[in-house]
């Protein structure tokens, strides 16, 4: 028996998570981590012996929500002792402020710290006081996360970037994660490998920036470093990995040797999200975004020309400080042109700290939403409209998991598509033709190639 079986799981652990898929991803990894400790994931936060609430600081009011979330858990805490933690970007952002307001907490640690979550148990447990670690050692953490990774299922996120040199003016990310530090080839293989041997078979890779990712060349080979385009051609050869993907991408890096991945590289998935944020050239400055919007839609031309079939994605802030109707009509006018088959959009909201909470001419709340109204109908169109073009068409879909309904499976489409189709359980983790017979709301019904023909 190994060392990680030893103990029997009597303890539960709850876990809040808010954000982005990294912070999905971080929370994964500390149940992972708490496993060999006794600590099984519940639902049922009255169950949990410890409950970690995983922080994001990129929406409004983020702060406060976890505070009156810590204020709902503190009558449990006095009646159950259970300990808790405050973790993520918050966490990193308010540091001891949050024990000082929320003496109910025990552990407050940030995003680059999650790894020593057992150390930080036992300490907080033996020395009855609050334990606090706010440290920017990434390295050090993807060290010490590179073993045992467990896969759960048949799809994995790999870390393979943190952190953020960019500024954007409206954004905490370089405040919370740091700096922008990239995770050896070497390491990133050793982990794709643990996982496909346990039958993942599609991974992405995740970073702030994740197409600022350069690495060494891998032990063994010489010549410079390497980029995200080669990663993910060196990762295509793993055996058993059939499906990459890579999230989120900035368009000042989208470097020819990615772009050219994406034309020759099958595994690559046509999939792409790339931000913009506006469309007027003055708000991306005031926004520090370090592009113009015409140099973003020349970008998508050349991907585009390289994998004609790509369906890109993005996202996208309304109301940022100083945008006019004219600037509004900037960003209504690129979203025509690109054309996205998904988009995210959000009203732009201070962030303390950030430069853009104490710029002018911030935008009232009723034209914000207003904009963010028209901005999302014609979003909504556009994805519906690439939805429906699927329809008639055969897609290999990655089958995941079991539908609602009785004999459904539900996969992804390379274009990153919910698809539903009854099936033999048996094609779980298996990459199957299916034809495309409708579209609901946020994904399609299809049928298998094979029983439609
Ligand atoms: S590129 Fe801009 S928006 Fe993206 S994480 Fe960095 S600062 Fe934030």
């Amino acid at each position: 028996m190994s060392e990680n079986t030893t103990t029997t799981a009597v303890k539960r652990v709850f876990v809040k998570t808010w954000g982005c898929q990294m912070n999905v991803y971080d929370s994964e990894r500390m149940t992972g981590l708490l496993k060999p400790l006794g600590y099984a994931p519940t639902d049922v936060v009255d169950d949990a012996d410890l409950v970690i609430l995983n922080t994001c600081h990129i929406r409004e009011k983020a702060a406060e929500k976890v505070y009156s979330e810590l204020g709902r858990l503190k009558p449990l805490k006095e009646e159950r002792g259970m300990q808790i933690a405050v973790a993520g970007c918050v966490a990193q952002a308010e540091g001891a402020e949050i024990t000082a307001r929320a003496p109910q907490v025990d552990i407050v640690f940030g995003p680059q710290s999650y790894h020593k979550l057992p150390e930080m148990i036992a300490r907080a447990a033996r020395d009855k006081g609050e334990v606090l670690e706010t440290h920017f050692d990434v390295e050090e953490k993807f060290d010490a996360l590179a073993a045992h990774r467990e896969a759960d299922g048949y799809t994995a996120f790999v870390t393979v970037q943190e952190g953020c040199d960019k500024f954007c003016t409206f954004c905490v990310v370089p405040y919370t994660r740091g700096a922008e530090v990239s995770r050896h080839v070497d390491m990133i293989t050793a982990e794709v490998r643990q996982l496909a041997a346990q039958g993942v078979r599609e991974i992405t890779l995740l970073g702030q920036n994740v197409n600022a990712w350069q690495s060494p060349a891998p032990a063994g080979t010489s010549g410079d470093a390497w980029g995200l385009g080669q990663l993910c051609r060196h990762l295509a050869r793993v055996d058993g990995i059939d499906r990459i993907r890579f999230t989120t991408s900035h368009p000042r890096d989208m470097d020819d040797e990615l772009i050219a991945a994406f034309g020759e590289e099958e595994k690559l998935m046509p999939y792409l999200h790339l931000p913009v944020q506006a469309g007027s050239d003055r708000i991306l400055k005031a926004m520090n975004r370090g592009h113009t919007a015409e140099s973003y839609i020349r970008t998508i031309e050349i991907i585009r020309a390289a994998r004609p079939d790509i369906a890109i994605s993005g996202d996208m802030i309304v109301g940022f400080p100083g945008e006019d109707d004219a600037a509004f009509e900037d960003t209504m006018a690129l979203v025509r042109e690109i054309n996205y088959a998904s988009c995210f959009s959000f009203k732009y909201s201070r962030r303390p700290g950030t430069p853009g909470a104490t710029m002018a001419k911030q935008v009232a709340e009723d034209v914000k939403n207003e904009r963010l109204q028209r901005l999302q109908a014609l979003l909504e169109d556009q994805k519906q409209a690439f939805n429906a073009a699927q329809v008639g068409r055969t897609l290999p879909v990655l089958f995941e998991k079991h539908g609602r309904q009785a004999g459904q499976l539900i996969g992804r489409s390379p274009y990153l598509q919910s698809v539903f189709a009854v099936g033999d359980p048996a094609l779980l983790g298996q990459i199957v033709d299916v034809r495309i017979d409708g579209t609901m709301t946020n994904s399609l019904a299809g049928s298998l190639a094979r029983d439609a023909a």
